[in-house]
C-alpha cells in the first residue's frame, strides 16, 4: 500500500485541488460482466480519502462506460479529464491501471506531459507519481507503451487467428439473404424457396438486361418483393419482405459469395484524421482469401466476373460520383449545377442522340433510379443552355465593368491621397520661402554678413519651392499614366474578353463549362409549365428568367388540346399503341401534322402530366400478377396461363404486355377445377416500342 511510504509527493498544494477518478469499461458487456474491476475502480477513491481528500473533492468521472478506448476522439470522458487536469483543477489523478487510461500511447504521452506542467500527481494501484519527476515520468511512460503493446499482441493474435481460419475457408461470416448454414454444417442456398426465387429473378433479370435499374424496375412493375433477414434485435432471424432498391441491387451483383465463392478481406477499416473509423472497400486483386467453389451458389464464377464488367462499364457512363462533379465531354453547359425545383435532388444528364448531334436533357431521377419510379421531372437542356449563356454574357459584363472601376477608383483615391501630401509639402516651401524673404527684407542692409546669408537662405528656400512643385507635378503626371496605360487595359479586356470567349465557336464545350462554374453556384429548374430558372452566381447573387418549352420536333407547334384531352380519355381503357391507332384512325395529326407513334403518345402524356395507364388501373382497384396469385392462392406464372385462358381477366397496360389483373369477385376460380377453357384473347399483345437512350452523369 502507499500512502504513508510516498508523503513528501502530496503536498498542501495538491490537496487544495480537486482528485478525479477515472472508471473506464470499454464496451458494456465488461460494464455488465466486470463488476468487480469497477468495483476496485471505486475503491481507490478510499485511497485518495487516505491521503487526504476530503470525499466531497473527489470527482468520478465514468462517462466513457460502454465506449472503446483506442482513441480519444470519441470519448468525451477521457477529453473532460485532459482538460481539468490542463486548465490546473487536478490535484490527483486516480485510475486503475492508469496507463489504460489512454489505449494509445499518444493520448498517455500527451496527458503525462500536461500533468507534469500542472503539477498534477498520479496515483493507481502501485503507487503515487509526480510526473514532474524524471523517475516517474519514465515509469508511467514504460507502462503506456507496455499497455499498448498488450493490446496489440492481442489483436494480433486475434486478427491471425481469424486470418488463418479465412485462408482455410473455415471462418464463419453472416451469410448474406440467400444463402444460410444448413443443420449439418456446411453454406447452402436459403431453403425458403420464395427467397431463392427472388435471388434467381434478380440475376436472371441482369443476365437478360444488363442493367441494374432494369432490375429495380422488373421487381416494381411485377409488385414483387425482395426478402432481408434481420440480423440483430428481438426480431433476430427473421425475414423481412420489402420493395427492391437500386443500391440493393448492386450489393447483391457485387457479392461473390452468390458465385459460390468464399472471400475475405473486401473491405479494410482505416482511421480518420479524427480518430473515427471507416470502413473502405478494398479492389478485387487485393482480396485476402478467394476460395473458388467453396459453397453452392446462384450463378458461376465467370459469370459474376462477366456481371462485373457490365456494372464497370455502365458506371464509367454514368460516373461514378454524381454530386458537383469536374467537368466532362459533352454538351451540356449545366452538367453537375443542375438542382431540381420539385424535388430539391441533382438533376443528371441524358444524351440523346439525335440527327448527328447530342442532345442534352436534365432529369431528375435519384429517387428513380432507386425505386424504379418515373424521373420526378425531365427537362430538354438544349434552349436552357442557351439562355444561362446568354444571361452569362449579359451579367458579367456590367459585374466585371463594375469591379474594375471599383478597382481604378480604389488607385485613384491612393493616388489622390498622394497628392494631397504633396501639395502640402509645396505649401510648406512657399511658407518657408516667404519667411525668408521677409527676413531678408527686415534686415540692415547695412549688415552686408546677415544680409547676404539671408539673402542665400532665401534662394535655398525658393528652389526647394521649385523642385517641390517639379516633383509634384512629375508625379501627378506619372499617376494619369499609369491609370490609362495598365489599368484601362485591364479593364477593357475585363468587359470584352469574355463574351469573346464565350462566342468563339473554337472554344471547347469543357472550358465553357468551367467558366460557367467559375460564375455560378448552381441552377435550380422547375417545369410548370413553362421552365423557370433560378441562377445562383457565386458570392450570393441570383437571377430568375422564364423560358417557354423548347422546341423539340414534336413540340414546335403546340398539341391540339383536343388531342390532349382524347389521350386522357384514353388511357382508362388503352395502351399507347392502341391510343396512337385510335387517333390515326380519327384522323387526328400530332403539333407537327404527323401521323401518331407511341413515342409521340407518351411524351404528351409525360409533358401534360396525365396520369399514367398504371396508376389509373391500379386506381380502378386492379391487382398485380403478385396479388393476384396470393389472392388464389397460386403462383405469379400461373396467373398468366389462368389470364389466356380466360379463368382471370386482365387488363394491359404496357405494350409488352404488361397486365394488371381484375378483382376475381366472390366466386374466384380455383385450383382445383382444372376446366380447359377456350383459348380467348381477352386483350390483343403489341410490340413495345424500342427506345435508345445514353445515359451520362450530372
Ligand atoms: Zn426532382
Amino acid at each position: 500500500m502507499i500512502p504513508d511510504a510516498l508523503p513528501h509527493k502530496v503536498q498542501a498544494t495538491h490537496l487544495a485541488r480537486t482528485a478525479y477518478l477515472y472508471v473506464r469499461q470499454s464496451t458494456l458487456r465488461q460494464v455488465l460482466e466486470h463488476t468487480e474491476s469497477t468495483q476496485r475502480q471505486y475503491a481507490l477513491r478510499q485511497r485518495a480519502i487516505a491521503l487526504g481528500w476530503p470525499a466531497e473533492r473527489i470527482v468520478t468521472i465514468d462517462s466513457d462506460l460502454g465506449q472503446s478506448g483506442a482513441s480519444a476522439a470519441d470519448r468525451t470522458g477521457f477529453q473532460r479529464l485532459v482538460t481539468e487536469v490542463s486548465l490546473g483543477r487536478a490535484g490527483i489523478v486516480l485510475g486503475l491501471e492508469v496507463s489504460r487510461l489512454a489505449r494509445n500511447s499518444t493520448d498517455w504521452h500527451r496527458l503525462l506531459e500536461i500533468c507534469a506542467l500542472t503539477a498534477t500527481l498520479i496515483l493507481d494501484e502501485d503507487g503515487v507519481y509526480d510526473p514532474a519527476h524524471f523517475n516517474d515520468r519514465l515509469l508511467l511512460g514504460l507502462k503506456g507503451t507496455m499497455s499498448e503493446a498488450e493490446l496489440h499482441v492481442l489483436r494480433a493474435r486475434l486478427q491471425g487467428g481469424i486470418r488463418n481460419k479465412a485462408r482455410r475457408g473455415e471462418l464463419v461470416i453472416t451469410p448474406p439473404i440467400g444463402l444460410a448454414y444448413s443443420a449439418t454444417g456446411p453454406l447452402g442456398l436459403d431453403p425458403d424457396s420464395q427467397v431463392q426465387a427472388a435471388l434467381r429473378l434478380v440475376f436472371a433479370t441482369f443476365r437478360r438486361t444488363g442493367s441494374a435499374t432494369a432490375v429495380v424496375k422488373a421487381f416494381r412493375r411485377q409488385g414483387l418483393l425482395f426478402p432481408r433477414r434481420v440480423h440483430a434485435g428481438p426480431r433476430q432471424g427473421e425475414l423481412i419482405w420489402a420493395a427492391l432498391g437500386h443500391s440493393q441491387v448492386l450489393r447483391l451483383l457485387h457479392n461473390p459469395r452468390y458465385a459460390g465463392a468464399f472471400v475475405y478481406g473486401r473491405t479494410r477499416t482505416r482511421k480518420t484524421l479524427e480518430g473515427r473509423t471507416t470502413i473502405v472497400p478494398v479492389p478485387a486483386a487485393e482480396w485476402d482469401t478467394v476460395i473458388r467453389d467453396a459453397h453452392a451458389g446462384y450463378l458461376a464464377w465467370e459469370e459474376y466476373e462477366d456481371n462485373q464488367r457490365r456494372l464497370h462499364a455502365s458506371a464509367q457512363a454514368m460516373g461514378a460520383d454524381r454530386r458537383q462533379s469536374p467537368p466532362r465531354e459533352g454538351p451540356a453547359l449545366l452538367q453537375g449545377l443542375v438542382v431540381c425545383g420539385r424535388c430539391g435532388e441533382r438533376m443528371t444528364v441524358r444524351y440523346h442522340s439525335r440527327h448527328g448531334r447530342q442532345w442534352p436533357e436534365y432529369v431528375c431521377q435519384r429517387g428513380g433510379v432507386e425505386r424504379g419510379t418515373p424521373p420526378c421531372q425531365r427537362v430538354p437542356g438544349a434552349g436552357i443552355d442557351a439562355a444561362v449563356g446568354e444571361v452569362l454574357v449579359a451579367t458579367v459584363s456590367p459585374v466585371a465593368l463594375e469591379v474594375a472601376l471599383r478597382v481604378q477608383a480604389e488607385l485613384q483615391a491612393r493616388l489622390d491621397e498622394a497628392d494631397r501630401l504633396r501639395d502640402q509639402q509645396v505649401a510648406r516651401a512657399q511658407y518657408e520661402a516667404d519667411l525668408a524673404r521677409r527676413r531678408y527684407l527686415q534686415v540692415d542692409p547695412a549688415n552686408r554678413f546677415v544680409a547676404d546669408a539671408l539673402e542665400a537662405d532665401w534662394n535655398h528656400q525658393l528652389q526647394l519651392l521649385s523642385d517641390a512643385q517639379q516633383a509634384r507635378e512629375r508625379q501627378r503626371e506619372q499617376d494619369r499614366q499609369v491609370l490609362s496605360a495598365e489599368q484601362r487595359a485591364a479593364i477593357l479586356a475585363l468587359v470584352t474578353d469574355f463574351p469573346r470567349l464565350w462566342r468563339d465557336p473554337q472554344t471547347p464545350d469543357r472550358d465553357r463549362k468551367r467558366m460557367v462554374r467559375l460564375l455560378l453556384e448552381d441552377v435550380t429548374i422547375v417545369r410548370d409549365p413553362g421552365i423557370t430558372l433560378h441562377l445562383r452566381f457565386k458570392g450570393g447573387a441570383t437571377h430568375t428568367l422564364t423560358l417557354p418549352l423548347p422546341g423539340n420536333a414534336w413540340q414546335q407547334r403546340t398539341t391540339d388540346p383536343a388531342v390532349v384531352q382524347a389521350i386522357d380519355q384514353l388511357l382508362a381503357h388503352h395502351t399507347y399503341p392502341e391510343i396512337a391507332a385510335e387517333l390515326n384512325a380519327r384522323g387526328m395529326r400530332s403539333g407537327n401534322r404527323q401521323a401518331f407513334t407511341v413515342r409521340i403518345v407518351a411524351r404528351i402524356q409525360d409533358h401534360y402530366r396525365l396520369l399514367p395507364r398504371y396508376d389509373r388501373l391500379r386506381q380502378a382497384g386492379l391487382l398485380t400478377g403478385e396479388e393476384m396469385a396470393t389472392l388464389l392462392g397460386i403462383c405469379p406464372s400461373q396467373v398468366k396461363v389462368w389470364r389466356q385462358h380466360g379463368l382471370v381477366r386482365g387488363q394491359a397496360y404496357t405494350a409488352k404486355p404488361d397486365w394488371l389483373y381484375e378483382h376475381p369477385g366472390d366466386h374466384p376460380p380455383r385450383k382445383a377445377q382444372g376446366v380447359k377453357l377456350s383459348q380467348r384473347r381477352l386483350i390483343p399483345e403489341v410490340l413495345p416500342e424500342p427506345t435508345e437512350e445514353v445515359q451520362c452523369e450530372a
